[in-house]
């Protein structure tokens, strides 16, 4: 496998992307490619197998996006009916829909049709848009196979194939459909292979599908983004939901993304959090599709200032403005780790990741540190440390001299603030956010204009 050394440099006018698709994306107001984009988008449009793998929030999306239009646009075919000329794979429905959006943002100077099809809603829509034929189609595998087993669509036109989340797409839970879904495309296509993290083993599994390609890598697999300031937070198990409670008094965490790791858990964190008049939705896989993108919306939207989630946001979902992630629960795949608090500090803002660590999730948290490669910074100046999960991890045990991170402004067992903000990201300065913002500081909403 070939890896990149000569970055293009300068702005999107030097990387030969046709009139349109400039000027949407001007009027995206993106003044200059990221360097995924930068990397990528020549070998792309060269037509070039790709394995991509770049930190979170920094413009995976447009780094294939781009050139796919690009490659219909200058190729005028007319999609036959069931057919479709480029197929993009997302392992959640909510991911599938943001990428649609986005095809729908860089293309729409061109004359370039698409549709989303994914599991939970209704068969009749999909199976009309897919009649027609269509150029692009964004899709979760098992719906897409279901409708192929069914005879809606046919796979035998793709000329363009796209893995986002690339090492989700080939683990075991979704290796098998996947492996379906190549055998029924051409052979002779273009394929890429998007991810912020790429572990060797699933590597190997994607070179498989890749035909001499081109390996981009513009960090090391699994950095954090250094905008991302994480804190761990050490706490019996039992006093984990009182944290919770305490850090969220602080207001500074203005849009926040908790973690769960159960759907159960998640709807009672949620009701909980409720009865304290802290507006909180869950998003997990035993609501309705319906309930799922409303409650995404509201989120979106600044209707509600807390999402909890299980792992089906960790990965691609892009909200504007989220401050803070809290991983209430620390995930068991390290990798996880690195999608969920990617949903903070996205295209180039800053964000705070707190995770809470009891007892039981120490070897979680070492897995984690090994694969970012870095420690994260203890926080042992709240209400609920626990000294004894703390040693147990090696880590300073409360006598408060991590000298890393040490918040003294809380007081009281309910952390009730005395001064400043300890989990504020942006101390003194301009809250991320395009419209407007408030007299402290934070933006009146982040809504993204799609
Ligand atoms: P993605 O990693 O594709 O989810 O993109 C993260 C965020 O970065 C999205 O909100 C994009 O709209 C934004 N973005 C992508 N490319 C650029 C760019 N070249 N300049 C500024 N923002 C960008």
């Amino acid at each position: 496998m070939q890896a990149t050394t000569t970055p293009a440099s300068g702005g999107f006018d030097n990387l030969n992307l046709i009139g349109p698709i400039r000027r949407a994306v001007r009027e995206e107001k993106y003044s200059l490619p990221t360097p995924i984009q930068i990397q990528a988008i020549p070998h792309l449009l060269e037509g070039r197998d790709l394995l991509g793998c770049a930190q979170t929030g920094t413009g995976k999306t447009a780094a294939f996006a781009l050139p796919i239009l690009q490659r219909l646009a200058e190729n005028k075919k007319t999609a036959k009916p069931k057919s479709m000329r480029a197929l993009v794979l997302t392992p959640t429905r909510e991911l599938a829909v943001q990428i649609s959006d986005s095809f729908r943002t860089y293309g729409r100077y061109l004359k370039i049709n698409h549709a989303v099809v994914y599991g939970g809603v209704k068969y009749n829509a999909q199976i009309r848009a897919l009649s027609r034929g269509l150029d692009i189609v964004v899709a979760t595998p098992g719906r897409l196979l279901d409708l192929f087993e069914q005879g809606h669509l046919r796979m035998s036109d793709i000329d363009v194939m796209v893995l986002d989340e690339a090492d989700r797409m080939l683990d075991m839970g979704f290796l098998p459909d996947i492996r379906k879904i190549f055998s029924a495309i051409p052979e002779e296509r273009q394929t890429m292979l998007f991810s912020a993290t790429l572990p060797e083993e699933i590597v190997k599994i994607a070179t498989r599908f890749l035909r001499d390609p081109v390996r981009v890598t513009v960090s090391p697999p699994a950095s954090t983004v250094d905008k991302i300031d994480q804190r761990v937070l050490f706490v019996d198990r039992e006093n984990k939901y009182e944290l919770l409670e305490s850090v969220l008094q602080d207001e500074s965490l203005y849009r926040v993304l908790i973690f769960a790791r159960t759907k159960h858990g998640s709807n009672r964190i949620v009701q909980k959090l409720s009865k304290i008049k802290v507006r909180a939705v869950a998003l997990h896989g035993n609501k309705s599709q319906a309930a799922r993108l409303d409650a995404l919306k509201k989120f979106r939207d600044g209707k509600v200032r807390v999402l909890v989630a299980t792992d089906i946001a960790s990965r691609g979902l892009d909200v504007e403005g989220i401050t803070h992630v809290i991983n209430y629960e620390l995930p068991n795949e390290p990798e996880s780790y690195v999608h969920r608090i990617g949903r903070t500090a996205r295209a180039g803002t800053k964000g705070i990741a707190i995770s809470f660590c009891d007892a039981g999730e120490r070897g979680f948290l070492r897995d984690i540190e090994r694969v970012i490669k870095r420690t994260v910074p203890v926080n042992v100046d709240h209400a609920f440390h626990s000294p004894a999960v703390a040693a147990s991890n090696k880590r300073p045990s409360g006598d408060g001299k991590n000298g890393k991170k040490r918040w003294s402004d809380r007081k009281g067992k309910t952390g009730q603030r005395s001064g400043g903000s300890k989990f504020s990201a942006n101390r003194g300065k301009r809250a991320p956010g395009k419209s407007g913002e408030n007299k402290a500081g934070v933006p009146r909403r982040f809504s993204r204009s799609r």
